[in-house]
C-alpha cells in the first residue's frame, strides 16, 4: 500500500472520531435515562410510562434526522456542467487565462449560471472539471464540488448542502428537543439528589450528570440551530454569510432571497406535512436558483413586476428577477425551456 493511500485511509477513519462521539454520549444518555432514571429511581408507574414514551418519540426523531444527515450524499452537478469534449480539449490545450476563460464564456451560456467569482470570471472547478453552478463550492474534505454547499460538518462527517440540509436542521432541532425533554424531566430527581431528599445510589452521579450535559448540549445546539434558522429565512448558506454571491453587476447577500416564506419553502417545501420530518421536501433541484440581481431601487420594493420577457426601457432601475431556464429530466440531463424569461415575482425590501 503507497503511504499517501495509507495516510488518506488513516484520515479517513479518523474523520468519523466525532460522530463515534456523538453516539457514545447518546447511548450513554439512553441508559441513564431508561436504566438508571425510569426503572431504578422513578418510584411511580404512569409517571415512568410516561417519560419513556415521550423520551423514545424524541429520540427516534433525532436519531432519523441525525442518520439521513450523516447517510445522504453531496449532490454534485450534473454532466451538463461540464466541458463539452471540443472545448475541454481546447481549454486544457490554451496556456492564457483569458483564452480559457473565453472558452468557459462561452460554454456558461447555454447554463443557468449567473454567479462569478470576486474577480467577474466564470466559476471552474480544476478538480472536478465542471462550470460550478450557482451556490455550489469544491469542499476539499470531500474532494468533491457539492451543490448549494453551505458547510462540511465534523459532527456529522459529511457535507451539509442542497441534498441534506433540511435534515441538518432538523437534526439541530431535534437534538435540542430531546436534550429539553431529559432536563425537564431530570430536574425534579436532579434537585432531590442534591438536596439529599433520595438516598446515594449509583443512579445519583448518572442523574446528575445527565442533566448537566443535557443542559450544556442544549445551550450550544440551540445558538447554532437559531442561527441557521436566521439563514434559512435569509436564503443564504453559511458560506454566503461570510462572502456574499457576486453576480454579474456585483456582490449582492441577498442575491437570492425571495422573501420569507419562499425562503422557507425552499428548504422545507411547500407541503407543511413534511416540513417535520426528514425526508425530503426541498425545492428545486439544486441546479439553479431563481436569482434577484442587484441595484434594486428602494422606492420599487414590493412592487409586483409583470415583465414577462419584456425588457425594461433604457437607463430604467427595474429590479429583475430571472427565472430558471432549463429544466432537469430525471436521469439529470437538462432540457432547455423559454430562455431568460423573467418571472413575476414580489421583491421584498431587505437592508
Ligand atoms: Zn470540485
Ligand atoms: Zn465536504
Amino acid at each position: 500500500m503507497a503511504p499517501s493511500h495509507a495516510l488518506r485511509c488513516c484520515k479517513r477513519t479518523l474523520n468519523w472520531a466525532p460522530v463515534l462521539f456523538i453516539n457514545l454520549v447518546v447511548g450513554w444518555s439512553y441508559y441513564a435515562y431508561v436504566v438508571e432514571l425510569c426503572v431504578y429511581t422513578i418510584p411511580n408507574n404512569a409517571e415512568r410510562i410516561s417519560y419513556l414514551v415521550v423520551f423514545h418519540i424524541f429520540l427516534f426523531m433525532f436519531i432519523w434526522a441525525y442518520w439521513k444527515t450523516i447517510w445522504s450524499r453531496p449532490a454534485s452537478p450534473s454532466m451538463a456542467f461540464g466541458l463539452p469534449r471540443a472545448e475541454k480539449e481546447l481549454y486544457e490545450r490554451e496556456e492564457r487565462a483569458e483564452r480559457q476563460q473565453e472558452i468557459l464564456k462561452k460554454v456558461a451560456k447555454t447554463l443557468p449560471v449567473y454567479t462569478r467569482t470576486a474577480g467577474g470570471a466564470i466559476r471552474y472547478c480544476d478538480a472536478c472539471q465542471v462550470i460550478k453552478p450557482d451556490r455550489c463550492h469544491h469542499c476539499s474534505t470531500c474532494e468533491m464540488c457539492v451543490l448549494k454547499m453551505d458547510h462540511h460538518c465534523p459532527w456529522v462527517n459529511n457535507c451539509v448542502g442542497f441534498s441534506n440540509y433540511k435534515y441538518f436542521v432538523l437534526f439541530l432541532a431535534y437534538a435540542s428537543l430531546y436534550c429539553v425533554v431529559i432536563c425537564a424531566t431530570v430536574v425534579q430527581y436532579f434537585i432531590k439528589f442534591w438536596t439529599k431528599q433520595l438516598p446515594d445510589t449509583h443512579a445519583k452521579f448518572h442523574i446528575l450528570f445527565l442533566f448537566f450535559v443535557a443542559a450544556l448540549f442544549f445551550i450550544s445546539i440551540v445558538s447554532l440551530l437559531s442561527y441557521h434558522l436566521w439563514l434559512v429565512g435569509k436564503n443564504r448558506t453559511t458560506i454566503e454569510a461570510f462572502r456574499a454571491p457576486v453576480f454579474p453587476n456585483g456582490p449582492d447577500k441577498n442575491g437570492f432571497s425571495l422573501g420569507f416564506s419562499q425562503n422557507v419553502a425552499e428548504v422545507f417545501g411547500e407541503q407543511a406535512k413534511y416540513w417535520i420530518f426528514p425526508v425530503f421536501s426541498s425545492l428545486g433541484d439544486g441546479h439553479s436558483f431563481v436569482t434577484r440581481l442587484v441595484h434594486i431601487d428602494p422606492e420599487q420594493a414590493n412592487s409586483v413586476l409583470q415583465q414577462n420577457g419584456k425588457s425594461p426601457a433604457e437607463g430604467e432601475t427595474t429590479p429583475h428577477v430571472i427565472s430558471n431556464s432549463v429544466q432537469h429530466t430525471e436521469d439529470n440531463s437538462i432540457k432547455k425551456t423559454d430562455e431568460g424569461q423573467t418571472v413575476s415575482v414580489t421583491v421584498e425590501s431587505e437592508p
